[in-house]
């Protein structure tokens, strides 16, 4: 099955303005690792997908790490006392240091400025601030604003709560025929952000309503979830089943207009790193493949030493490269429906690659078979039939059963879609049969991804 055909068919533009729309949906929400705005998160995505929380105890050790107190907040000002507020968070949620603990106090300017976050080169930008594992507190504003308070008491408050509660993750499990799975992990705790990090929480989304109901070799599963602390929670809590994921990954500011950039993982030459490389390759000008490094976002835990699995990052702009980056001028306006819609269509076209990448035997290898009595090999024709003979000339030449089509596709320089089709037309003309490869050696038998569904269920 051609996955990337089919999202044609679906109509890809208006997923792209599905998918903003959903971002709009979710950006006013104050999210943080842990509390509410997480949950009315999970809450609204699990009206578009079947979504399965967790909620992890405070306290609870994961790894060597241990899930903090839950944050909440309901308000915070800065203010005359009496008077107007002069940062005001009921207008942007940016402006409280995420996870600050609760405070009431009544100070000059002076003595609140060492808690005044501002960004002096972008004067009417505000910066994204946290604080999750030292308790502290602080406001976020635009340096414009800060220059015109007059230095004079204030009235400070913020009115959160920093409390045993539980840190929560939602899952959705796309199957497919078999219990081996693909991984797709995107983090879903930043506040007013939309590139970092709903662009990828959208895309995520999208792609798991587009897999669902779908023939599928793979079992997809989908993580919603804190960045880093939810990361390490999950892999605590699912060690033994990490054994099942063959390819995975993470999804990370996708609605910008820079060119892709995919991330390799820690092994470096995973089939996801192929199936990206080549996707990107015929994706855009300017896409790039980066070697692996342990910063960024949770690839880091899933190429950690002791999983070392197979997941790769998938970003245009990457962490910091942009200077809307931790900012408030990472709004809507700054992430675009094409934009998010062509980062779908890769998304795609790599599944594409790792539902389809099999290996074929050319049934006619002595010499070249004559294609033009089995209308494979149309008389005159433009470009775009010249290019289908290629690959067909291709895909009968490296067709020895060692090859895959992604080794197809790599060594010709031709779209994987294309050597699929071509290998596809060939096989209906009885000169190639399909081969069980490697990667069907660890699949199991039909019986067995049954059982495996039904687990899931
Ligand atoms: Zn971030």
């Amino acid at each position: 099955m051609n996955l990337l055909d089919e999202l044609e068919h679906a109509g890809l533009s208006a997923q792209g303005e599905e998918m903003h729309r959903l971002a709009a949906e979710l950006y006013p929400l104050c999210r943080s690792i842990t509390g509410n705005g997480l949950r009315q998160t999970l809450a609204i995505l699990g009206k578009r997908i079947p979504l399965r929380l967790t909620e992890v105890p405070t306290g609870t050790e994961v790894f060597d790490w241990t899930v903090p107190n839950e944050w909440n907040i309901r308000d915070a000002y800065i203010r005359v006392p009496g008077g107007e507020r002069v940062v005001d968070f009921q207008r942007r949620n940016l402006h409280v240091v995420n996870y600050s603990v609760p405070v009431r106090a009544t100070m000059r300017l002076s003595e609140l400025k060492p808690r005044l976050h501002t960004l002096p080169d972008r004067p009417d930008w505000i910066p994204y601030r946290t604080s999750y594992y030292k308790e502290d507190w602080g406001f976020c504003l635009e340096h414009n604003r800060l220059l015109a308070l007059e230095d004079r008491e204030y009235e400070v408050c913020i009115d959160s709560t920093l409390a045993p509660g539980s840190l929560t993750y939602g899952e959705c499990v796309v199957p497919g025929r078999s219990p081996a799975e693909v991984l797709i992990s995107c983090h879903a705790c930043h506040p007013s952000l939309a590139n970092d990090n709903l662009s990828g929480v959208c895309v995520a989304a999208a792609l798991a309503q587009f897999l669902a109901g779908r023939d599928l070799r793979y079992t997809y599963r989908f993580l919603f979830i804190p960045a880093t602390i939810g990361a390490i929670a999950w892999l605590a809590r699912n060690q033994a089943a990490t054994g099942n994921i063959q390819h995975g990954l993470v999804l990370a500011y996708l609605g910008d207009s820079a060119a892709f950039h995919y991330k390799k993982s820690r092994r470096g030459d995973a089939t996801v790193d192929r199936a990206a490389a080549h996707a990107l390759r015929h994706a855009c000008e300017g896409s790039e493949v980066l070697e692996f490094s342990p910063y960024g976002y949770d690839e880091r835990q899933y190429c950690s030493p002791g999983f070392d699995l197979p997941v790769g990052c998938l970003m245009r702009s990457f962490w910091d490269s942009f200077p809307e980056y931790h900012t408030s001028a990472d709004n809507l306006d700054f992430i675009r429906p094409a934009h998010l819609a062509e980062s779908l269509r890769v998304c795609a076209t790599i599944v594409n690659i790792l539902e389809n990448d099999r290996r074929y035997r050319n049934l006619s290898p002595y010499g070249e078979p004559q294609l033009g009595k089995r209308g494979l090999y149309p008389p005159g024709g433009g470009v775009s039939i010249a290019r289908d003979v290629h690959a067909r000339l291709w895909m009968l030449n490296q067709s020895d059963g060692r090859n895959s089509l992604l080794d197809v596709a790599e060594r010709s320089g031709l779209p994987f879609a294309m050597i699929m089709d071509a290998a596809e037309a060939l096989r209906r003309g009885g000169l190639l049969s399909m081969l069980p490869d490697a990667a069907d050696a660890e699949l199991v038998a039909p019986g067995d991804a049954k059982r495996g569904r039904q687990q899931e269920n």
